[in-house]
C-alpha cells in the first residue's frame, strides 16, 4: 500500500488560546460550558440513527444545543437475523426521509441524511435495482452524502460495492460517510484508504467514523476527515480534546452514533464542554462542532448570514 502524502498534519500547537471565557472549570460534568456556548453556537452532530432514538432523546438532543444531524443508513438496515433484501433497504431509505425526518423536525432538529448500502450488508441479488434508485433519494434536498459505507470483510463483492458507490459519490460530487468495522478497524480502515486511493476519489470528501488513536496519523495524512466520537473501545474524551489540541480543528467533525447500542446521546455537547473546559477557543470549538461538518455536507452558510446570525 503506498503511503499517503504528509499534507496537514500541524505538529503540536496551540490552539487553545486561552483567552475565552475566564471561569474556572470546576463543573465536572461541563454542560454549564455546554450551556454557554451553544446560546450562541448550533451544534451539528454528524451521525446519529434516528430510529434508534426515542422521542424523549430528540428532545434531549435539541435542548442540549444540537440543531441539526447527519442521519446515516445503517449496517444491516434490517430486523436482527432478517435477509438483507434490496426492498429491506429502499424501504429504510423510503423510511428515514418520510417517517424519521418529520420525527426530526417535531423535535426542533434539523435532519440530514447520508444513504448509502454497507456493502458488507449488500444483497447478492437486487443490487443493481438499489443502485439504480438510489439517485432518486440522493436528489432529496436533505440527502448530503452517501453511508454508512465500510469494509467487513474486504472480500471482492465488498470491494465492488464500496467501488460502485464511490463511483456514484464521485459522479454526483457528494462525500461519503466511511466506518470502521467492529472487529478489526485498522485493518479494514486500511483497505478503505487503499480502494479510495484507487478511484483517486477526492480525500476532501470522506468522513471517516469510529477511528483509533493509532489511526489518526494514516488518516490525517491521507486528506479524510476524521468524526470523533467518544466511545469504551476507541476514543475517550480526554483523547479527543488532545487530537483536537494537537492536531487543530479543519480536519474533525464531532460525531455521536446516537441511536446504535450504547453510544452516547450527548456526545458532542459532552465533548463541546470538555473542549472548551480544556481552554480551547470558540473558534476551534466552532469548527469541530459545526462548520467542519456544513463544509462536508456542502451546507456551508455565506460569512453574510453567519455575521448576522452573530
Ligand atoms: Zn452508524
Amino acid at each position: 500500500m503506498s503511503r499517503c502524502d504528509r499534507q496537514g498534519a500541524k505538529g503540536p500547537t496551540g490552539w487553545a488560546d486561552g483567552s475565552q471565557g475566564g471561569a474556572p472549570a470546576t463543573d465536572s460534568t461541563g454542560f454549564r460550558y455546554a450551556f454557554a456556548l451553544v446560546q450562541r453556537l448550533e451544534l451539528i452532530d454528524a451521525h446519529v440513527h434516528a430510529d434508534g432514538l426515542s422521542d424523549a432523546d430528540l428532545d434531549t438532543l435539541a435542548r442540549f444545543g444540537v440543531g441539526r444531524v447527519v442521519v446515516c443508513a445503517h449496517d444491516g438496515a434490517l430486523e436482527p437475523g432478517a435477509e438483507a433484501t434490496a426492498k429491506a433497504w429502499l424501504t429504510q431509505f423510503e423510511q428515514l426521509l418520510t417517517v424519521q425526518a418529520p420525527r426530526l423536525k417535531q423535535a426542533g432538529l434539523s435532519p440530514l441524511f447520508a444513504l448509502g448500502v454497507h456493502p458488507a450488508h449488500a444483497p447478492w441479488h437486487g443490487l443493481d435495482e438499489i443502485l439504480h434508485k438510489l439517485p432518486a433519494f440522493l436528489s432529496d434536498p436533505t440527502v448530503v452524502g452517501i453511508g454508512a459505507v465500510g469494509l467487513k470483510r474486504a472480500d471482492e463483492r465488498e470491494r465492488y460495492v464500496l467501488a460502485r458507490e464511490l463511483e456514484l459519490a464521485a459522479e454526483l460530487r457528494l462525500p461519503v460517510w466511511v466506518s470502521a468495522p467492529p472487529l478489526d478497524p485498522e485493518r479494514g480502515l486500511r483497505q478503505v484508504a487503499a480502494t479510495l486511493r484507487e478511484l483517486a476519489f477526492p480525500a476532501e470528501r470522506v468522513l471517516v467514523g469510529q477511528v483509533t488513536p493509532g489511526m489518526v496519523p494514516l488518516l490525517l495524512a491521507c486528506g479524510f476527515s476524521l468524526a470523533l466520537e467518544p466511545s469504551a473501545q476507541r476514543l475517550s474524551v480526554p483523547e479527543i480534546v488532545r487530537l483536537v489540541r494537537r492536531h487543530g480543528p479543519n480536519r474533525f467533525v464531532l460525531t455521536s452514533h446516537a441511536g446504535d447500542g450504547s453510544a452516547d446521546l450527548l456526545a458532542v455537547p459532552s465533548v463541546v464542554a470538555h473542549l472548551r473546559d480544556a481552554g480551547l477557543s470558540p473558534a476551534v470549538i466552532r469548527r469541530v462542532a459545526r462548520d467542519n461538518a456544513l463544509r462536508l455536507a456542502g451546507r456551508e452558510e455565506p460569512l453574510a448570514r453567519r455575521a448576522r446570525a452573530g
